[in-house]
């Protein structure tokens, strides 16, 4: 199937600052897909450019098998939202909606069938009179979004549109994003900063950093095989050992972590002896306990700090050499944990493996 969008060679640059650099990447239609990043990496650029509001100083932008590199914005059968909605406030939440679809010359009887169909997608009907300014937050996020879907845009646009509301709307509103993407059947294109909120809500996730894709996969593949140690680092929480490679043979390579012995998957990089590289250990791989577990990897540690979080509680724990490890334990087992004096053990498949690229033997 053709890409519904397609960045090819994209560069863009303001003066001598490169805010994009060569992006390529082609978006299927139905798809949720988030540009996930730090503050200025590039992410509202893209975005901005795929709505036709930026123009790239070089390559070109495909929307639905057409060039629209120079097609200027109301040309492009793309609509954007942003964080502060910009309903109209004196109009009513249905002329909100209707907005678009009276600038493409509908008629009223083609309008007030879309229009109800929307509110029902998002259960608003009994507010179609309502204005703005007497519908909550999340209301009001609901009716932005529905006008900027009624025209049936080939792709949506959304630009860090939750990051106004409270932690426990925005969490409610990512659910319920992801439920009018998939009823909808429409590509969605999210920016976010918010590692969290690109893992709950999409298909596929692009990694940018200065300005170019450090990696894109689905969640779990992101989150469970980092492909770099920015990655790492950007998404979750992450332990990151740096270690030397004593040997390597197969699936099975031994390290020197700090003095500590440790083996891990090197997952087909057949590194040399000597070769430095990390592990990614996530908190929640770390297997607490008082008694010596039967696990692959296994180390003496001292509680050094207990965090509780409700739902878990993260553990600081001093291994040989002074580093620590951040370990995450569910309530039913921290009892147990009662002594500052634990072991911590892992299995070796539940690790990646990155290669130190700046710093070789
Ligand atoms: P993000 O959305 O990832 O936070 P942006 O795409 O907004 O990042 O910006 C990328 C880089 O380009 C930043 O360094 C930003 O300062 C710069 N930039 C963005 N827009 C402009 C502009 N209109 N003029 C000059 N520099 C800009």
């Amino acid at each position: 199937m053709e890409p519904v969008v397609q960045f090819e060679n994209i560069n863009k640059s303001y003066g001598k600052h490169v805010a994009v650099d060569n992006l390529n990447l082609s978006i299927e239609a139905g798809k949720f897909v988030t540009l996930l990043g730090p503050s200025g990496c590039g992410k509202s650029t893209s975005l901005r450019m795929l709505g036709g509001f930026e123009t790239p100083t070089s390559g070109r932008i495909m929307l639905s098998g057409k060039d629209v590199t120079r097609v200027p914005p109301n040309k492009r059968n793309v609509n954007i939202v942003f964080q502060d909605y910009a309903l109209f406030p004196h109009m009513s939440v249905a002329k909100n909606i209707a907005f678009g679809l009276e600038l493409k010359g509908f008629d009223n009887q083609r309008i007030h069938r879309r229009v109800s169909e929307l509110l029902e997608l998002v259960q608003l009907q009994d507010y179609a009179n309502r204005l703005p300014a007497e519908l909550s937050g999340g209301q009001r996020q609901r009716v932005a979004l529905m006008r900027a879907l009624a025209p049936d845009p080939d792709v949506l646009l959304l630009d860090e549109p939750l990051s106004a509301l409270d932690a426990k709307l925005r969490q409610q509103m990512q659910i319920e994003l992801k439920a009018i993407q998939e009823k909808t059947g429409k590509t969605f294109m999210f920016v976010t900063h918010d590692q969290e909120e690109a893992l709950t809500m999409s298909d596929t996730i692009v990694v940018m950093n200065k300005g170019r894709i450090e990696q894109m996969g689905d969640p779990n593949t992101l989150y469970g095989r980092p492909g770099s140690v920015f990655v790492a680092n950007f998404i979750g929480e992450t332990n990151l050992l740096r270690s030397t490679v004593i040997s390597s043979k197969g699936d099975v390579a031994a390290l020197n972590w700090n003095g500590i012995t440790i083996t891990a998957n090197p997952g087909g990089l057949d590194p040399r002896h000597g070769e430095h590289l990390y592990v990614v250990l996530r908190p929640e791989a770390i297997h607490c306990s008082a008694a010596e577990p039967v696990l692959g990897n296994r180390i003496k540690g001292k509680i050094r700090q207990r965090v509780f979080k409700g739902n878990h509680t993260s553990l600081m724990v001093e291994v040989a050499g002074g580093a620590m490890l951040n370990t995450l334990v569910h309530p039913s087992d921290v009892a147990q944990l009662s002594s500052e004096d634990i072991w911590l053990g892992w299995k070796p498949e539940t690790t990646t493996v990155i290669p130190d690229r700046h710093a070789q033997n």
